[in-house]
């Protein structure tokens, strides 16, 4: 008899975790399993804001594929996902097609840039291993540059953060220690370096916890951060950005480095293939079944799932993706074995922490407030679990973050 073929696009956190779990629970003889990704390695996403300000090499921050997939059981493919032919039950890829029974679709998101003319042009984003790579190279680039023109021009060493959200929040946490390394390394006075946050909400790190939402600002302004709240960017440039409060004027500000860090958007390939979606977002079924689609499993950024408490969808993060990952392994196994209950996913929320740089964060774990050494000695911890729960011990001593005393 033929083996079911299950298909997985995506090997960040929603799809690496149903990965591992499928080769747990299914046998050799029971389906066939391929991994389809872009790189043949898994990054951190949640790390990449340390990647990016230059805190921490982006080797630390990404590993082998091959390292942590059952070779015997699951078929690696590198390769880009160009279309989904739901229709005909195949995915185009840039190098060839492969058909399914069943998919998997974990993509992760991409920037959301609400149409602001010259963001996708001008403004870094934090993404990718490949664009920290390059906004850490772009900000030592300045910074090297600055002391060898004549006529210095000091707003090449301003840098600016469009969005206050947790992104953007843990990036300047990051930038804030990196800065003074920088000048240093560069003879540049710390002085002349502006660090400016751009956020069009009225508030920093909107449904945070008020009190810890306080701390973060006091924080990060202790350490030179300045924020424009309730401030919107109207336009970004190659000398940097337009913004206006409400109906004001837009006024420039000059910068040598613009970052865009609001906003996700669910992966182009889901609008492109056709899907109903809210931002390139689909709504899934509580079982993470596309409507109409009983053999397409969305995970991640690219799904939507409702908090039925405030009947608002849950904001996209890696601990729902991997949770997701889990049911949705549990789903597929069921389906290869001809059970049709499936489990439904119910988000079990363990906590949010917020880095604020390498030894400060803020957080809600188990319903309590955290804040400091506490709140970063968690954060590690979080860290750590992710790479436990995708390679186990192994993964967390090659990998792990242990700097935590
Ligand atoms: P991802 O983990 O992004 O993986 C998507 C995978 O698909 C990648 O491997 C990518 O290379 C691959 N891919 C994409 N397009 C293609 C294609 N066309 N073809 C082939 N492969 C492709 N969440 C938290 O829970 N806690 C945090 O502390 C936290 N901090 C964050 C900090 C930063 C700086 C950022 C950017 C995000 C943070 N998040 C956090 C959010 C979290 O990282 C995402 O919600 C999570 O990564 C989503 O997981 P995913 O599986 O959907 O996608």
């Amino acid at each position: 008899m033929r083996k079911p073929k299950i298909v997985i696009l995506g090997a960040g956190y929603g799809g690496l975790m149903t990965t591992v779990r499928l080769q747990k629970h299914l046998g050799v003889n029971e389906a066939d399993i391929v991994l389809v990704n872009k790189n043949d390695y898994h990054y951190e996403t949640t790390w990449l804001h340390e990647a990016s300000a230059g805190t921490l090499h982006h080797d630390k921050v990404r590993y082998d594929i091959r390292d942590v997939i059952d070779r015997s059981k699951v078929d690696f493919v590198q390769s880009t996902v160009v279309e989904i032919k739901k229709d005909e039950k195949k995915v185009i890829l840039e190098n060839g097609e492969v058909e399914y029974d069943y998919l998997v679709i974990a993509l992760g998101g991409e920037p959301e840039t609400f149409g602001i003319k010259g963001l996708k042009e001008y403004a870094f984003g934090i993404t990718n291993v490949n664009s920290s790579r390059l906004l850490r190279e772009h900000m030592e680039y300045q910074f090297a540059t600055y002391n060898m023109e004549e006529e210095k021009d000091d707003t090449r060493l301003t840098i600016v953060v469009g969005g206050a959200g947790f992104t953007g929040i843990e990036f300047l946490g990051e930038l804030t220690n990196r800065v003074p390394e920088l000048c240093h390394e560069y003879d540049v006075d710390q002085h002349k370096v502006k660090i400016i946050c751009v956020e069009a909400a009225p508030t920093v790190l909107p449904g945070f916890d008020p009190e810890l939402v306080k701390y973060a600002v006091s924080q990060l302004e202790r350490k030179g951060v300045e924020f424009l709240i309730g401030t919107a960017i109207k336009e970004c440039t190659p000398e940097g950005i337009f913004v206006a409060k409400g109906e004001d004027e837009p006024r420039e500000i000059k910068a040598g480095t613009v970052v865009w860090a609001a906003g996700v958007r669910g992966n182009s390939v889901i609008e492109k293939s056709g899907f109903e979606a809210m931002r390139g977002r689909v709504k899934v079924q509580p079982d993470l079944r596309v409507p109409g689609f009983n053999d397409v499993f969305i995970l991640g950024d690219s799904s939507l799932v409702i908090n039925e408490e405030i009947n608002r969808p849950y904001p996209p993060t890696a601990q729902i993706a991997m949770q997701q990952g889990e049911v949705c392994a549990r789903n597929i196994a069921a389906l290869v074995r001809n059970k049709q209950d499936l489990e439904e996913f119910k988000f079990d929320n363990k906590g949010t922490v917020c880095s604020l740089g390498e030894d400060d964060a803020i957080g809600v774990v188990f319903g309590k407030k955290i804040t400091g050494a506490s709140a970063s000695f968690m954060k590690k911890v979080v860290d750590n679990r992710s790479l436990y729960m995708i390679g186990g011990a192994g993964l967390v001593l090659k990998k792990g973050k242990f700097n935590i005393f």
